[in-house]
């Protein structure tokens, strides 16, 4: 990567963003050590491997003009991670063991939320920074209790224990002299996780109720969310479990992923000791496991404009490192396939709800299956078997069959292939933007980031 394509770590202060500080009332002048951020915002993108955003390139490209378009990520690569875990059996990461490195440093079997091998619990970066005197805030797509978020604030021997991780999410951990919530932030989907209830549907544990004890606030839409001023400590859950992909979701009932990003870095930012902020954009994984091409465009565009945002506050503040990952890639897109040299992941675009969104939609009791797939696939030659597979999977209730034959119609209209369910053992690429960005420079093992992180709190 030629030195000049690399964007200085610091913006100028002449700054386009400058309107931000008439909001904040900060000077419009950048300042501040620059060596060392103050902030640390750590963006992952769960699956979001190197032939996925390849694909993104090409359905963001502006046609009309030659080339592929630059993608807002594009300027701040720093270099790339390996991804491997250290897993008895298991060679290929999951996002427990991904988690870990990316939180703790430490290499750990696949399953595993922030413990080493020998299940002892391994300190995070949002532990240490909030120990630090600095403010922390998680956000996710998917539960708060998933993989990814949980291994930035609880420690369990397996991911699965979603109920004893909500437990510790919200634990008082030694602050100087006090003890504090050790997440002041959060903002995702997992009411369920949160407030338990028992065989009868009886709460018999409210985690909220504690939090909201603590002086939290408790936000449960998005027009609660962007209202909120009320704390700077705040949980926000907006679904049950996970919350809906971006182009499935209603947006009054649940907020866009940027819409919490900026949330969290008002709150957040509140502080003026810093704050470290992870900000999980959950599921082009899940679009991944699926081969769900427009899920995963839909989740990569809105983890893009999540990017932007954070971005644009560290343009302005100056003091904040931004960096974007994946923890791993998945689903083994190929970008191109068979004997044509042509992919073309726009024709996405002619559908209207994500192939795993339709499908739940077209399997669920009582179902207009006509009307879900005229209103939902909208490709002008669809065929008629095209058409009929859809329909006898969907009738049948077959979940399995009813999304393959929804990928079927847009993989060949888009001419991609996906080589595996899971995840793939590939490196990653890794952006970085602001102070301390040059820690991120080149191959790196995953355990590095959080090993950079880390650092920025040494004297
Ligand atoms: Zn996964």
């Amino acid at each position: 990567m030629p030195g000049s394509s690399v964007q200085p770590a610091i913006a100028k202060t002449n700054n386009p963003n400058a309107n931000y500080h008439a909001k904040t009332n900060k000077p419009a002048v950048c300042h501040g050590n620059q060596k060392t951020p103050k902030n640390v915002i750590l963006m992952i993108g769960d699956g979001m491997g190197i032939s996925q955003l390849g694909a993104y390139r090409y359905y963001k490209d502006d046609e009309t003009k030659s080339g592929l378009d630059k993608l807002s990520f594009d300027q701040h690569l720093a270099g790339s991670q390996i991804t491997i875990s250290d897993d008895p059996v298991l060679n290929i990461t999951d996002s427990g063991a991904a988690g870990a490195a990316l939180a703790t440093g430490v290499k750990t079997y696949n399953g595993a939320i922030s413990v080493d091998k020998n299940k002892t619990p391994q300190q995070t970066v949002l532990e240490a920074y909030k120990q630090a005197g600095k403010s922390t805030g998680l956000v996710a797509t998917s539960e708060l209790t998933h993989a990814t978020p949980a291994s930035f604030a609880a420690h369990n021997e397996s991911r699965k224990n979603e109920n004893a991780i909500a437990e510790d999410m919200v634990r008082k951990i030694k602050v100087g002299k006090s003890y504090q919530p050790v997440v002041d932030v959060m903002y995702g989907g997992g009411v369920d996780f949160f407030q338990q209830k028992d065989k009868n549907g009886h709460v018999k544990l409210d985690l909220i109720n504690k939090l909201k004890k603590d002086g939290f606030s408790y936000v449960t839409n998005t027009k609660q969310l962007l209202n909120d001023n009320k704390s700077s400590q705040s949980i926000g859950l907006f679904a049950p479990s996970a919350m809906a992909k971006d182009i499935d979701r209603d947006p009054a009932k649940e907020p866009s992923l940027t819409q919490m990003t900026d949330k969290a870095i008002e709150k957040l930012s509140k502080n003026k000791n810093g704050f470290f902020l992870m900000v999980e954009g959950s599921q082009p994984d899940w679009a991944g496991h699926a081969n769900d091409l427009t899920g995963m465009m839909s989740e990569i565009s809105a983890f893009d404009k999540a990017y932007q945002s954070a971005l644009k506050y560290a343009q302005s503040d100056c003091n904040t490192l931004v960096i974007a990952l994946a923890d791993h890639a998945t689903g083994g897109l190929s970008v191109g396939t068979g004997d044509k040299y042509e992919v073309h992941p726009k024709v996405v675009n002619n559908m209207k709800m994500t192939h795993e969104g339709l499908t739940q939609k077209l399997i669920a009791d009582g179902a207009d299956i006509e009307s879900l797939i005229n209103n939902n696939i909208q490709f002008k030659d669809l065929t008629a078997a095209e058409r009929q597979a859809v329909v006898t999977a969907a009738q049948a209730k077959d979940e399995k069959k009813t999304l393959a034959a929804i990928n079927k119609i847009v993989d060949v209209r888009a001419n991609v292939a996906w080589g595996s369910r899971v995840h793939t053992g590939e490196e990653v690429h890794v952006y970085a933007y602001g102070p301390g960005r040059e820690k991120f420079v080149g191959v790196q093992d995953n355990t590095q980031n959080a090993q950079n992180i880390f650092s920025f709190l040494k004297k």
